[in-house]
């Protein structure tokens, strides 16, 4: 049976979690509460789990969660073989985890867990896929406010289509998943990937609140990567800005040539020796970069053949 939307669906929570020990017993009787209460108001089937999947921790976070697994039959464990960040422990989870719907939220509690139950109620509208985006900003700092604006910004520019203030916070139905399934690319920015599938969407708001405990496990250092992912990823802007640079470039280095040899010929002003090494200067700079650029042109289409990224998905059949 394809438990459609007027069934109770299946729920699945799928939480990556690395060296989470702090936050963790918070967070399982928080989310255990959650799901027995919609359980009990009949929004999701009695048979919804939460996993948890370990990212390669080196606190106890793993012993955390066996023995929250053996004691609570909604509990289940992911164990990774190590750290593999964010993105792949989410990925793993999603992958792995059953259910008709998954929805993927941090162990630190910092987002709303109010309103799954309005992404459950979008889901039974016909959504698959549910992103639930922040209101406002008000637990970041000046800094990380400006900086993921003006992030989200130049994703924008550059053609990758993200939702705006939304993170991983998202419910996926089952019909979602299967076809992300089909993407094999390495590098995942799911934020990017997700938007790709098509399917009819919607986006839930919350307010973002503080960790519950622990600290948090994206330094500046992991925050730069993970940007960096998502517009490599996705765009080859970057290259073709190179060729922009390389074009530009040999019109100026031409335009000087010209110049030098106008010094050099019609006036007595040049020292000697001067024309000859500007000359090559400007030549070499100009052709190196416009044929760095022609290289870059080239990279971007292997890139994005090697990707293999499913051509299509088809939403429904009648
Ligand atoms: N996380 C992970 N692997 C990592 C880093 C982080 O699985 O290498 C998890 C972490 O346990 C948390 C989520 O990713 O559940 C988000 O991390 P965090 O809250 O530290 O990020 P922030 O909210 O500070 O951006
Ligand atoms: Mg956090």
């Amino acid at each position: 049976m394809t438990p459609g939307p007027a069934s109770k669906p299946n729920l699945a929570i799928v939480i990556p979690c690395y060296n989470e020990e702090e936050v963790l017993p918070i967070t399982v009787e928080v989310m255990l509460a959650k799901v027995t209460d919609l359980i009990k108001r009949d929004k999701i089937s009695a048979a919804s789990q939460i996993f948890f999947i370990d990212d390669g921790s080196k606190d106890q976070t793993w012993s955390l969660i066996q023995q929250y697994a053996e004691k609570h039959q909604a509990v289940r464990g992911i164990k990774l073989s190590r750290n593999k960040g964010h993105q792949n422990a989410l990925l793993a989870g999603l992958m792995t985890a059953e259910g008709d719907i998954l929805v993927s939220i941090d162990a630190d509690l910092q987002d709303d867990i109010d309103v799954i139950e309005q992404m459950i109620a979008r889901y039974a509208d016909g959504c698959d896929v549910v992103y639930a985006a922040r209101a406002k900003r008000q637990t970041d700092t000046a800094f990380k406010k400006m900086t993921a604006e003006l992030y989200y910004a130049i994703l924008h520019k550059m053609g990758v289509n993200v939702v705006f203030n939304h993170a991983d916070y998202r419910l996926l139905s089952r019909k979602a998943i299967e076809s992300l399934r089909t993407f094999s690319e390495v590098n995942l920015f799911l934020r990017g990937i997700v938007p790709l599938l098509g399917y009819k969407s919607d986006t839930v708001f919350y307010d973002r609140a503080q960790r519950a405990a622990g600290e948090s496990k994206y330094p500046i250092r992991k925050m730069l990567a993970f940007a960096i992912e998502g517009i490599t990823s996705f765009s080859n802007v970057p290259l073709r800005l190179i060729t922009f640079l390389g074009f530009s470039v040999s019109v100026f280095a031409f335009a000087m040539i010209f110049w030098v040899g106008w010094i050099k010929f019609f006036t007595d002003t040049a020292v000697p020796g001067w024309a000859s090494i500007l000359i090559p200067m400007f030549f070499l700079g100009g052709v190196q970069l416009l044929s760095l650029g022609v290289i870059g042109e080239y990279i971007a289409k292997i890139y994005m053949e090697t990707k293999r990224r499913p051509a299509y998905f088809i939403d429904k059949v009648v």
